[in-house]
């Protein structure tokens, strides 16, 4: 029977990367089906995909009075209906931010698999995640380019044998840009990703190094692994997605072409490995670069080390107030430089809450989106 799958987030970078990888399939032994799909506000690819695969049911998840009249479901509920009523083996989480983690928590619920792109999802709440996942006997197989990697290299090599995780990042686009010109560089200056195509916040996340300081917090759940034994480099060429030292001093490394087809297609074959014309590295001629990140240009990777030694509290409004702030930078309201002040100083006040509960995980996003919306108002351009 083939894999049946379900793309949340159809329109943005992830959904319609993982819809190639759907259509790549279908002349292989391996095909994938696309059994549903959702979009937020993009109308335009709900009709297109509606066209190109009519038999996949659609969920448009913004206002139900500017909805596609191809769509099945529309409003706030549509999402939840999608997941109700169509039956997959596999849900990918492309949506973006914050809003991802109910998405996964429904997919979740209805049983499915979750091929998880949405980082947010396990920056705020994965351990109650992967308890829902466990009492359902499900699985939840990463995305993340880096976090995909390590879930290769963790199921090859045995997590008893691993000391060290590390995760590389490409630096972004300043990461050679003199230190006192940060401050002057605009939104889309920081979406000028050198190597990746991305959406907006995860570009200017690439641009502050918060996406590897979210990518930290990622990593420390999913592999349980304390933040010291993780270590992120900086590898401007991203051939090097992420490697494992073991106890005995070896490292070892996933290399493929930057190229986010290839997890989404591990993830959506997982535990199967199957042949993929994606990113398949070729590294003769190639220089690779590893360098350690700089605390004053990248200070957003020590603020998620400090929220992850403050607790699961302290990473959900690191979360939070980088989102707000983000936000603001991407509306020219505060400068680049002011986004790590902003976390910073929301980091600043006191996270010691529990998180037992999905309630308290939005309880606590909201408080942290509150003092951040705060000292952005406050804050001096
Ligand atoms: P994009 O912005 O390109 O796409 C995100 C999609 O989410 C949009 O198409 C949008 O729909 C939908 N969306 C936005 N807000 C909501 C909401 N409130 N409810 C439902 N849907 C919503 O982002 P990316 O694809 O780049 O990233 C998606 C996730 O994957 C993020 O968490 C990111 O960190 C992660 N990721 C992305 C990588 C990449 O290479 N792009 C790599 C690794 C992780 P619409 O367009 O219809 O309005
Ligand atoms: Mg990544």
């Amino acid at each position: 029977m083939p894999k049946r799958i379900i793309i949340l987030g159809a329109a943005g970078s992830i959904g319609r990367q993982s819809i190639e990888v759907i259509r790549q399939s279908a002349a292989t032994e391996e095909p994938l089906v696309l059994a549903g799909f959702s979009v937020h506000h993009n109308a335009k690819v709900l009709l297109s995909l509606k066209n190109e695969f009519p038999h996949a049911r659609a969920a448009y998840t913004g206002d139900a009075a500017s909805a596609p009249t191809g769509a099945d479901w529309a409003g706030p509920e549509a999402l939840a209906q999608l997941l109700s009523a169509v039956q997959a083996d596999i849900v990918v989480n492309g949506i973006a931010g914050a809003a991802g983690l109910s998405a996964s928590i429904l997919a979740l619920q209805n049983r499915m698999h979750l091929a998880l792109a949405n980082k947010e999802s396990i920056v705020m709440g994965y351990r109650l995640l992967k308890q829902l996942a466990d009492d359902n006997d499900l699985s939840i197989i990463p995305v993340d380019s880096e976090h995909a990697a390590l879930f290769q290299l963790t199921q090859k090599i045995g997590m008893h044998a691993i000391a060290e995780l590390t995760i590389t990042a490409s630096g972004g686009p300043f990461r050679t840009l003199p230190l006192e010109r940060l401050a002057e560089m605009t939104a889309d200056d920081a979406c000028k990703h050198p190597v990746w195509k991305m959406g907006r916040k995860i570009s200017i996340d690439s641009a502050t190094m918060a996406n590897k300081g979210l990518e930290l917090i990622e990593a420390s759940k999913l592999f349980d692994m304390p933040q010291e034994h993780i270590r992120v480099l900086i590898h401007p060429q991203s051939y090097v997605h992420a490697m494992v030292r073991t106890f005995d001093g070896a490292l070892y490394a996933q290399i493929s072409e930057p190229d986010m087809r290839l997890p989404i297609h591990a993830a959506l074959h997982w535990p199967h490995t199957y042949p993929s014309p994606f990113g398949h590295a070729e590294l003769a001629g190639k220089t690779l670069e590893f360098f350690e990140p700089e605390r004053n240009r990248y200070p957003l990777v020590w603020l998620a080390r400090n929220a992850m030694d403050a607790g699961d509290a302290a990473c959900i409004a690191y979360n939070a107030a980088n989102e707000i702030a983000v936000a603001r930078f991407d509306a020219a309201r505060i400068r680049f430089t002011q986004i790590a002040q902003v976390v910073s100083e929301t980091l600043a006040h006191s996270w010691n809450l529990p998180v037992s509960s999905f309630e308290d995980i939005f309880d606590i996003d909201m408080k942290a989106r509150q003092i951040s919306e705060e000292l952005v108002e406050h804050i001096a351009w």
